[in-house]
């Protein structure tokens, strides 16, 4: 265990395939796996709204209780009629139509109203590696709470979206396509943009002494939606250097003892969610047993310092050490 502040950096759809064929894996960081993930049943896909949940507890959806969709309950979306649609009848009886339309209205739905809270957890008694730990949570799907609100990190995302990209179910190849409402660069500026913000946060949080900052960074999952409806095809490429680079910088700042952690939920290749999720650290150890995602949570335990735990008097006797 380190005496310094773990900063995982959650890339959403980084694909370890990708990293590995850009040449780009090791300039993420030095220790790194594909990891395992999983599909919801009803969508046949692996999807963010439920894997981060299941990242940040250690569980599946079943365990945690944070569903975008399930076949006894409609999960997420159990007030939506086409929700109960789909809840009312197996997944094998809904077309790829539906699968996919179903998963772009969840999706929406999801990013803007239906974000589980911190309290959310802590009232259903759900553990998660947050727990015990002076932390920072900076925009994680489903780990909705006061500060993000405060700096609006959430708040209008979808609306910000639909100004910039239309989405599109490709039936065919069975995958979500994002086509740009304006030229690449303007998407470019918005998409970095928002990285900016997120990552300004962290490095505003450098010795504050966090046992842990967790962010949580659309970008790559963005690009990989978006890649069949762009010509230019080093786009993607660049995408990735560019967020190797922004990781880089984030160790960089960090202090000796610190910890960085490098993880995604789920791969993207050609718009679509793959099972080839990437995991790494600075420090070996926080790979030891990781095979899937349910596992990042053990990694991160192992090398996250838990000081909020510590009684008051124990603070005091260090403090006047
Ligand atoms: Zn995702």
């Amino acid at each position: 265990m380190s005496e310094g502040t773990t900063y995982v950096l959650g890339w959403d759809g980084l694909d370890y395939e990708l990293c590995k064929e850009f040449g780009l894996a090791d300039e993420f960081v030095p220790h790194h796996k594909r990891a395992e993930t999983f599909a919801n049943d009803v969508l046949g896909k692996p999807d963010t709204y439920e894997l981060w949940p299941s990242i940040i507890t250690g569980s599946r959806p079943e365990e945690h209780g944070v569903w975008l969709i399930n076949e006894e309950n409609g999960g997420a979306g159990a007030s939506n009629p086409l929700m109960n649609a789909a809840s009312d009848v197996a997944h094998r009886f809904l077309s790829t139509r539906s699968r996919i339309g179903l998963g772009i209205v969840l999706r929406n739905r999801g990013l803007s109203l239906d974000q589980k809270s911190a309290d959310w957890y802590r009232k259903n008694g759900v553990s998660t590696v947050f727990d015990g730990r002076d932390s920072r949570v900076v925009g994680v799907p489903n780990y909705r709470n006061e500060d993000d609100d405060g700096l609006e990190l959430l708040a209008g995302w979808g609306r910000k979206m639909s100004r910039y990209l239309d989405i599109e179910a490709d039936e065919e190849a069975e995958r979500v396509v994002y086509h740009p409402r304006k030229d690449l660069e303007r998407l470019d500026e918005w998409l970095v943009s928002e990285v900016g913000k997120k990552i300004q946060v962290v490095r505003s949080s450098v010795d504050r002494d966090h046992d842990i900052v967790f962010t949580w960074l659309a970008y790559i999952d963005t690009v990989g939606h978006t890649v069949p409806a762009v010509e230019d095809e080093d786009w993607q490429r660049r995408a990735y250097e560019r967020a190797a680079r922004i990781t880089r910088e984030i160790r960089y700042m960090m202090n000796e003892e610190d910890t960085l952690i490098v993880a995604s939920d789920h791969g993207n290749r050609r718009a679509e969610h793959t099972f080839d999720a990437f995991y790494g650290s600075t420090d070996e150890r926080a790979l030891e047993g990781v095979n899937s995602v349910l596992d990042y949570r053990k990694g991160i335990d192992r090398v996250t310092s838990a000081t909020s735990a510590r009684t008051p008097y124990e603070i005091e006797v260090e403090w006047t050490d």
